[in-house]
């Protein structure tokens, strides 16, 4: 049997990675009054059509639906924000608290091709700062996003940022650009054709380089926003300076969900190859009044995390913990006596193995070697006679027996 294509299994070598990122992650976003959120891996279908936009990839392409017994249509979220924005409104959220700052890390879906740092599930690590227009909300989440790269180990990323202002600047804009680009529309690459009717914004990110030739004398989203985008963008920048942190704009960052306004960012690296993004965010000041709540304005991120432990897996040390006591039993009596053992260890908070192999004596010792363990803890069937046992140091040719009531007091110098 093979796992399901583009899913992978974490292994116990793996989930150490895993858990130092969710340890860094908790302990610095806590600082900041993050709180973790977990919201179901399964909702209505229509969450997602309404909020990420019918003629995105996501929704178009890359949902994973599917009837359950009732005949509902549910999707494995494709991401986190349309959830969050959901648990927001169904746990009336916003009548404990103006603000809600709030983070996540779990499994995303999305039918996409495999390749490196390309999976169908993956995972994702993302914040939500809901409730303030002010620009250092942006900069908050930004200034966040770069400081837990760091603080995890990846140095070599940039961020790009943009402002796509509101719907009725954006949609002015978009007809520009569809009469602009339908002029060249016979030379432009397949998928920019498609979109050139469907969601012509997407075409400003295409990699394809006749495309992006063809763009260079495109008109700018940037000339088409008002004072009051414009402003909210040249805050952050401002902060963004003062906090000294690099960042370049580019005025063809479009992301690839519809509920963005304003601020649009992206955090690259030069490490992946082809799959370079590592953070994607912006703003989204309508997206909870769209699904059916309150006017809220709010800005987040998602960080992929399996492409982050591409860049960072060589650069964290982490030590491995090797077992302190193995232990090895021989005659049925031991394998009773054994238990009253095993509870001291776990009471001294001692980790151990016991040996589940119906071999000698002389075989348990020889893996009680191979296990890296520091004692080898033997209970024969001469110790259960004197109600014994023997504990045999395994790296120094040293061994004792000690009865049964001295071992707590043992415990404690080894420990
Ligand atoms: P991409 O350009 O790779 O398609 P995206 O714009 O679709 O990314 P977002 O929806 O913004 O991505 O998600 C944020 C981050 O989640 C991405 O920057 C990436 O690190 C990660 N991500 C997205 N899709 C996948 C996937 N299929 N496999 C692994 N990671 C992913
Ligand atoms: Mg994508």
């Amino acid at each position: 049997m093979q796992p399901l294509r583009g899913t992978k299994d974490i292994l116990p070598n793996e989930i150490i990675f895993w858990k130092h990122i969710y340890k860094k992650t908790s302990e610095i976003l806590s600082l900041s009054n993050y709180f973790e959120i977990q919201t179901p891996i399964i909702e209505s279908t229509s969450l997602f059509n309404r909020s990420i936009g019918n003629a995105t990839d996501i929704v178009n392409k890359e949902m994973y639906n599917f009837l359950d017994q009732s005949k509902r249509n549910i999707t494995l979220r494709p991401e986190g924000t349309a959830s969050i924005a959901r648990a927001f409104i169904s746990n009336k959220l916003y009548l404990s608290n103006k603000t809600q700052r709030l983070w996540y890390l779990g499994p995303m879906f999305r039918y996409e091709r495999p390749q490196s740092g390309r999976q169908r599930q993956f995972h994702q690590l993302g914040i939500e700062c809901i409730g303030s227009i002010n620009p250092m909300a942006d900069t908050e989440v930004i200034r966040l996003a770069n400081l837990l790269l760091l603080e995890l180990g990846c140095h070599n990323h940039r961020i790009e940022i943009n402002s796509i202002g509101n719907i009725e600047e954006r949609s002015l804009y978009k007809e520009d650009l569809t009469k602009y680009l339908t002029k060249y529309k016979e030379d432009l690459d397949h998928d920019s054709k498609k979109r050139l009717t469907i969601n012509p914004l997407r075409i400003l990110d295409s990699k394809n380089k006749k495309t992006q030739y063809i763009l260079t004398e495109a008109p700018l989203l940037e000339n088409y926003l008002k004072s009051e985008s414009r402003n909210h963008f040249n805050c952050i920048c401002e902060y963004l300076n003062n906090l000294n942190i690099k960042y370049n704009i580019n005025s063809k960052l479009v992301r690839g969900l519809d509920y963005y306004n304003y601020t649009a960012f992206e955090i690259k690296t030069d490490e992946l190859g082809n799959q370079d993004t590592i953070c994607g965010g912006g703003r989204y000041d309508k997206l909870i009044k769209q699904l059916g709540g309150p006017e809220t304005p709010a800005v987040g991120w998602a960080i992929g995390i399996e492409r982050l432990l591409l860049i960072i897996k060589n650069n964290i040390q982490i030590k491995q913990t090797s077992i302190n006591i193995y232990i090895a039993t021989q005659g049925i009596e031991a394998k009773k006596k054994i238990w009253d053992i095993i509870k001291i260890l776990e009471q001294q908070k001692i980790n151990f193995e016991l040996d589940l192999h119906n071999s000698s004596l002389q075989k348990q010792i020889k893996r009680a070697y191979k296990s890296g363990a520091q004692i080898c803890l033997i209970l024969g069937e001469d110790e259960i006679a004197q109600k014994s046992l023997t504990l045999k140091w395994l790296n120094k040719n040293y061994q004792k027996t000690i009865l049964n009531i001295n071992l707590i007091k043992e415990l404690q110098e080894i420990n």
